[in-house]
This record gives C-alpha cells, structure tokens and sequence, in this order.
C-alpha cells in the first residue's frame, strides 16, 4: 500500500502539532468531538433537507471509548461520514476545510438553520499531540464500502476500504507512551476523559456517551457484603447550556449555582446579566457581577476575561478581550457562532466580530450598572463598595477617552448627607453663585469634614465632595469638568467666595504682615513655600493648604506608589487665620519676642500638618516644643 504524502502545508502543521503549539494537550478532545458533532449535524440536515426523513435527532450520540492495555481512545460519532475522496481532502490537507466548504455550498437562508464550529481545517491534527498514531474509519449513508484512514505522523497517510457496519465515523488515538514530562496516560483514564467532556464539551448539543466501571453490592451473600464491578452507558455533558434556555426558564437560585460552580465564589452574585443577540453578530453572553471582590482582585495576580465558547464549545478560558479593564470585575461567558474555533489567541485577539461582540458587552454592563444605580441604590452602594475603585481608575485611564461611559456611574463621599452621591446629584444641588464643584481629599470622611477650610465651605451652604481614596482625586482631575462644571479643591484652589472688601482687607492685611510671615516660614524651613494670612479657616487657627498641580494628598498617594522614594511633595502653604486670636499673638510676638514666635510657628506647622492626615515631620522635636511652652 503506497503511503500518500501530506500536502505541504498540512504537514507544516502536524509538525506543530505533534511539537505541539497549544500548551494545553487536553484540548485534542474537546476538538475530535466538535468534529463528530458537526458531522451530526451535518447528517441532520441533510436528512431534513434532501427529504429523507426518519431522522431523530434523539438518535444521534457521540460515544467515547477507552482501553489502557491497548493504549487506545475511541471517538465514534454517527455523524455524516466521509467518502474515500473526502477523507483524502479531508484529513489530508489543511487547507480545505469541509466545514466551510459545506457553508458554502449551502444557500444563505438554509445556513441560518444550521451553524457548524470551524472554518479553520486544523482541529483533527491536535489529535497527533497525544497519539502516535491515528486511525479513522467512516463510512457514509450512501456507501455499503467504510474506508480506513490511517497515520503514524508527518511521513504520510494511507487510505483503505473497510468494513464498517454503522455510517459515521470512529476515531480511534494509539496514545503515546508517557515522556519524562509528559503524562499521556491520563488520557486514558475514566474520571479524566470525564473531567475534559465537562470542561470544554458540556454543552455540545448531542450526547456524549461512555461506558462507566461503576460498582455495587452483589445480591445474596452473608454478613459480609460483597461488591462487584459492572459497567453502564452514562452521558457526560449536560447538553443544553444555562444561557441558551430561556430567560423565563431559568430561576435565580439556578443562576447562582451555575456561577459558584463555575466560578468558585462561594457567595450568590450580585447581579446576573443576560444579553442574546441576533442579527449581523450573534451571540448568548451570560454575565455576573460578584457580591464581593475576590481576595486578589486589586492585586496584579488577578486575570480579568469571560469565557468564551463557540456554539457550546469552549474555545478559551479568560478571553481579555471581551472586558475592558475598568469592567474587569464582571464573571461570565460569552457563546457565539459566529467564532470559529481558532487557532491562537494571537489571531483571536484580530477578529473583528469579538471586538464587535466586546464593544456591546461593554455596553450592557454600563447600562445595566446604571439601571442598578437609579431602581436599586442599595445594591449599587455595595456593588461600589466592591468595584467602585476600579471604576474611578477606568476615568482615569486613557487620558480619561472613558469618561462619558463611567463619569455617571461613580460616588463620592459628600457633606450633604452620610450616603454617597453623584456627580449628577451634586450639580442638581449647586447654588445659583456656585461655579463649581467642591472638594476635599484625606483619608476618611471624618478627617476631611474636620478641615478647617471644608467647614469653612460648608457653613456657608455649599456642599463638598469627600474625596477618600488614592484614586479620587486622580480621577476628577483627569475629568476636568462634569457638566461643564470645573472642579475645586477647597484646600488648593482659589475658591473666590469672598467678597472684593474682604479680598482686598485680606491682601492689604498679608502685605503689612509680610515680613513677620516671612520670618515664620524661616523658622520652619524649606518644607514650606510660604505663610500667609487666610480668611477661609472659619473658627480654626491654622491649616495647611498647597498650591500648584499637585495636591496634598496626591503627594500621599505617588509616595506611596512602588518604586517612588519620598521624592513627590506639594508646595504646601501654612495657612494663618487673621480673624483668630493667634493672628494678634503672632504680630505682637514678631515685636517682642522672636524665638517664641519660632517655636510657635514650628507649633502651627505641625498641628496643621496633623489637621491634613500627615505626621509632623519632626514629632520628637514638636513634643519637646509643647512642652516647653507648657512649662512657660
Ligand atoms: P475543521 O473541523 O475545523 O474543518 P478538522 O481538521 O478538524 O477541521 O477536520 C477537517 C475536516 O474533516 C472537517 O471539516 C470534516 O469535513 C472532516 N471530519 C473530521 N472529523 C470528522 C468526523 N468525525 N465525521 C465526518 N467528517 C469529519
């Protein structure tokens, strides 16, 4: 029997393969099994189509087979079978695929009834990288003559007349031997063969059947039970997916088992978000938003992706780009026919219906998100407590190219009231006078309500955002505006709240003190820009305030950030009440007693400081001060 050669490119590819490309081994199943039920499929619609009749789809099963003494795995399906032409084009090049061949050959309208994975010719060879060597035997509806297609690799194929009792095909794997590290002996095994039809073929539309070793009690038999092995025909895969019954079908308490199942959270999910799309695209995405961040999730260890599956079949784990980042928090699939069942996540990442498919999703959950926030604000509030940081980093990410898409769906502490509030809800809120929007950063709501300049603000009826987190003021900062409303930081920006008499008392006042103010910053050193006199500071002596880009607490956060060593600073302003008592101590202690008025300003300064959430930068130092002013 001469040994036909594989066509070149073919034999490129069972080179890769058998070298494998993939990493994961195991996927040579899931791939044979896409093949018998497309050829299933294949017959059904022939059967509908040409009219034969007599075909029940409750017939159709792919069986799996598995014998360790002979180191071989069986594949049979009853599928359409091949002729001996086709298993030559077939099996022996890759670039025809019979699949895309058969869409071509059928018109459009009978296409929409049919939809077969793979457009791309490649999957049969995975099953080179576990087996040395592959025989398929097939035999069609229209033959009485099965053919046997054989090989042991790249140095070819050959192809003989067999008898085959069934139309169908059986794909039988001569499993190689174990390598030092590879375990080629688990393919063989029940509970693994098992596990791999779970994973990536458990919803393939027709049964997955095998015969399983289970055991029992044997009848009769004494005080001592005896057990005895027997075997029984079990189907593998549950067949219908979750996210293609209908919506009305499936209950919540379903939904929350699939996603722990599948998932491993041990919570129920905060939402469950379905989407099915017909038309250009088509697809099923079945989404989740957890009830609680998992451990690693605002570390770099964590994956964002949904799963994704082309007609039932999971085609790859944590597809990223169907996610943004700022979304990345959202569990779930995506199944499409559209996808075939590609090579590489490098050609994936290319298809431009996965963006299209992606670009929608992205959609959605904003949607959905929003629709959470307006009917359902306490779910919302502990939704963001959980993801809410993530999506202030999506504003921020991008140069802010997101912002129309997150900026609705962010919170923020607030003076208003104990809730947090929107943006949108701030600015229905807005005075007549108020040209923008205020805030204040620190570390908790507390402190910054205590800032002197926050009460300030407040007491005078306009409201103030309570900036909390590192990304906060990162975020508004890349916004800019919201509703064409500039942001304000009441410890950094001129607010201009005061009238032109008190601004110019003000000045005049700052400019008679200038040299005492002068000396003060002297007396602190160079960790200050300047001093000078406020009329912002309500009942409180003095407080810090910066100037510049870069605010207090944004100094906090890039310090803290990996790799940066203390070098960032604000330029920090201390802050002097003119209308408090201290102002007049100061001004007489500049006369009079200039090493007080040192100590006192050290004094001021670190107090401010402690006021802003930061430790005074000498603590030792400033005890020893107060002490000694206690002592007089
Ligand atoms: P693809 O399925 O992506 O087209 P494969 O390399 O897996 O590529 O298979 C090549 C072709 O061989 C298929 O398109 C199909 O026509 C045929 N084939 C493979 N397995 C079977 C099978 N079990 N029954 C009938 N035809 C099959």
């Amino acid at each position: 029997m001469p040994k036909k050669q594989f066509r070149t490119e073919s034999k490129k590819l069972l080179d890769m393969m058998i070298n494998s490309i993939y990493t994961h081994k195991e996927i040579f199943l899931r791939e044979l099994i896409s093949n018998a039920s497309d050829a299933i499929d294949k017959r059904y619609y022939r059967s509908l189509t040409e009219a034969k009749g007599g075909a029940d789809r409750s017939d159709y099963e792919i069986r799996l087979s598995a014998d360790k003494a002979s180191r071989t795995l069986k594949v049979s399906d009853n599928g359409c079978g091949m002729t001996r032409e086709e298993l030559d084009s077939n099996l022996g090049t890759i670039a025809k695929s019979g699949s895309l061949d058969f869409k071509k050959n059928s018109d459009a309208k009978d296409e929409e009834q049919i939809d077969i994975i793979g457009q791309f010719g490649v999957g049969f060879y995975s099953a080179f990288m576990v087996s040395d060597s592959v025989t398929v035997e097939t035999r069609t509806a229209e033959s009485e003559t099965g053919y046997r297609w054989s090989s042991a690799g790249t140095d070819g194929y050959t192809v003989t007349e067999c008898e085959k009792q069934d139309v169908g095909t059986v794909v039988t794997l001569h499993i190689k031997e174990n390598a030092e590290e590879e375990n080629y002996d688990e393919f063989l095994d029940e509970w693994r063969i098992r596990e791999l039809v779970k994973k990536y073929s458990d919803y393939i539309r027709y049964p997955i059947r095998m015969a399983v070793t289970k055991s029992r009690r044997k009848d009769g038999g004494g005080d001592k039970p005896e057990y005895e092995d027997y075997t029984e025909d079990e189907t593998l895969n549950s067949m219908v997916p979750i996210w293609k019954r209908s919506k009305s079908e499936v209950t919540d308490e379903e939904y929350a088992a699939f996603y722990r199942e599948k998932f491993y959270d041990y919570e129920a999910p905060l939402k469950t978000i379905r989407q099915r799309v017909e038309g250009t695209t088509n697809y099923d995405a079945l989404l989740f938003i957890p009830a609680h961040a998992p451990l690693d999730y605002y570390s770099t260890e964590y994956e964002r992706g949904l799963q994704l599956y082309s007609s039932g079949v999971l085609i790859m784990e944590k597809c990223k780009d169907l996610l943004p980042d700022y979304f990345s928090f959202v569990y779930g699939l995506v199944d499409s026919a559209d996808l075939s069942l590609n090579i590489s996540r490098e050609m994936l990442q290319h298809d431009r219906q996965l963006k299209v498919i992606a670009k929608a999703i992205e959609k959605k959950i904003s949607s959905e998100l929003s629709g959470m926030l307006n009917n359902d604000r306490e779910k919302y509030e502990q939704f963001f407590k959980a993801f809410g940081r993530q999506l202030k980093y999506g504003l921020y990410m991008d140069y802010g190219a997101h912002k129309d898409l997150l900026q609705d769906l962010v919170l923020f502490g607030s003076s208003f009231e104990d809730k947090k509030v929107t943006l949108k809800e701030y600015v229905s809120r807005m005075k007549d006078d108020q040209k923008k929007i205020y805030y204040a950063s620190g570390d908790t709501a507390e402190q910054i309500k205590l800032l002197p300049q926050v009460e300030a603000v407040v007491s005078r009826g306009y409201e103030v955002l309570y900036l909390t987190e590192d990304v906060d003021e990162f975020a508004l900062q890349m916004l800019r505006t919201y509703s064409e409303k500039e942001f304000a930081n009441v410890c950094q920006d001129d607010l201009d709240l005061s009238s032109d008499e008190e601004k110019e008392a003000l000045k005049k006042e700052n400019e008679e003190c200038a040299d005492m103010l002068a000396f003060m910053k002297e007396s602190i050193g160079d960790t200050v820009k300047s001093v000078r006199l406020s009329n912002s500071l309500k009942n409180h002596p003095a407080s810090l305030s910066s100037e510049g880009m870069l605010s207090i607490s944004m100094e906090k956060t890039l310090n803290k950030m990996p790799g940066k060593s203390e070098g960032i600073k604000a330029d920090l302003v201390l802050e002097i009440n003119a209308e408090h008592p201290i102002a007049e101590r100061l001004r007489t202690l500049y006369e009079s007693d200039r090493d007080t008025l040192a100590k006192y300003s050290r004094i001021l300064y670190a107090g401010a400081r402690l006021i802003n959430g930061l430790t005074p930068e000498n603590p030792s130092e400033t005890a020893d001060l107060i002490c000694d002013l206690m002592l007089g």
